[in-house]
């Protein structure tokens, strides 16, 4: 079973879709579980849609795994 920090490690690849089945159901497991994640990847996809949208070109300079453990330690301190 999947646990925060797996959720953390792999939010990324799941968001960008780059990942096994067998990974993003597991994802997927937890994510039903627990809201605290599910808000942390909405945080996410959030704001890199923002990016995407007020900034284009520095989409691809954006370093979204740092974004996504800055993110994580904002919605998610229950480790
Ligand atoms: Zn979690």
């Amino acid at each position: 079973m999947y646990q925060c920090k797996d959720v953390a490690k792999e939010a990324n690849d799941y968001i960008d879709g780059n990942i096994s089945l067998r990974k993003r159901f597991g994802l997927f497991l937890h994510l039903i579980v627990c809201s605290c994640c599910r808000n942390y990847l909405q945080q996410i996809r959030s704001t890199i849609s923002t990016i995407t949208i007020l900034k284009p070109k520095e989409k691809s300079t954006t370093n979204t795994k740092d974004l996504a453990k800055k993110l994580r330690d904002i919605s998610c301190n229950n480790d």
